[in-house]
């Protein structure tokens, strides 16, 4: 069954990139563009114009950079507060150039602020040796890791540089925004403490990449903490976000189109992720390399511009089958092979 056909979109204008659409007074719609197969980034405006508080900003690049410029200029937009769900490029990449613009603070959670400024510092350096250790063991090419080696420090590349203070914010915490309160709803496993926002009154959810109407967000191990599992965190946070927001609330995600079917889509999530780690072990019957397990994984064709991605994701559904004690890893050469217990 295909789960989206159970969802419903109740708003039927989609905002060009780089414009707004204005969903009521006080909710206005803003999209940019990304320059990938995912082509857009939803961002987030409440309040009036002239008093908003913005979530989320797109990346780092020119033609973001000057559609907003002129967004802002259209529309008299005056940012009081910003607010990021997470670390990724796409979500915090403009959050610098804003703090500077409105001079207004960055509130976001403290892992995911302190984990971007870290990794922003890998541009120009080095590439670690275990980075390279772990990417040889999951079985990559010489050419693939070379790909990565050039690749190294990009992250940095695509983040106007951050504010040197933030203002925290964390699980359970109440945020005043044009008159209502919004819940911080944490969520980990996308990233280490991404932040959702749920207003009761209005019944909305700003979900970030937490929760998505037809796409799955990236769970990925990286080379920083190899045996990280952080699958069973990004289970555990659907599984949490049922208890905290009703069935019936608007779901505003950061892509796709606003939606209801939150329980629903969250439900399919795990399923989804269960699923294949079922079929993760059942095809682990040999010992296989991380590499080797991408047609079970994957539906889409794994090449050069996402092969790093799918093998984080790989190696987050085997180290979380070897945390439930069902898979075994062991080193041969240089090279990790895992295989059903
Ligand atoms: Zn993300
Ligand atoms: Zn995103």
């Amino acid at each position: 069954m295909n789960p989206d056909t159970r969802l419903e979109f109740p708003i039927d204008t989609v905002p060009k990139n780089g414009t707004m659409y204005s969903i009521n007074d006080e909710l206005h719609w803003v999209r940019m563009p990304l320059p990938m197969s995912l082509n857009h980034i939803n961002l987030w405006l409440i309040g009036s114009n002239d008093q908003a508080t913005l979530v989320d900003t797109g990346m780092f690049l020119d033609d973001v950079k000057s559609a907003w410029t002129d967004l802002i200029s259209k529309e008299k937009i005056d940012i009081k507060k910003l607010i990021v769900t997470h670390m990724h490029p796409d979500h915090i990449g403009l959050a610098g150039w804003f703090v500077k613009k409105f001079n207004v603070p960055l509130c976001m959670s403290r892992t995911d602020y302190l984990q971007c400024r870290l990794l922003a510092a890998d541009t120009g350096e080095y590439v670690p040796h275990e980075a390279i250790d772990f990417y040889t063991q999951a079985g990559l090419s010489e050419k693939q890791i070379k790909n990565y080696i050039e690749r190294f420090g990009f992250f940095g590349s695509i983040i106007h540089k951050l504010p040197d203070a933030y203002n925290r914010i964390k699980h359970g915490d109440m945020i005043s925004i044009a008159g209502d309160e919004w819940q911080c709803i944490e969520g980990r496993g996308h990233t280490m403490e991404h932040i959702c926002l749920f207003s009761k009154a209005k019944n909305l959810l700003i979900s970030g990449d937490q929760l998505l109407p037809k796409i799955t967000s990236h769970v990925g191990v990286f080379p920083t903490e190899p045996n990280a599992n952080p699958l069973d965190d990004w289970l555990e946070s659907c599984k949490r976000l049922i208890d905290f927001v009703p069935e019936d609330v608007l779901v505003l995600p950061a892509h796709g189109r606003p939606f209801l079917g939150a329980h629903k889509r969250l439900k399919t999530i795990i399923n989804h992720h269960e699923e294949s780690l079922s079929k993760l072990e059942e095809f682990l019957t040999t010992p296989k390399r991380s590499v080797d397990v991408f047609p079970v994984l994957f539906k889409r064709e794994i090449d050069d511009s996402n092969f790093l991605m799918a093998t984080g994701e790989s190696i987050a559904h085997l180290n979380c089958l070897i945390e439930r004690g069902l898979v075994s890893r062991n080193i041969s050469e240089g090279i990790a092979f895992y295989e059903r217990v």
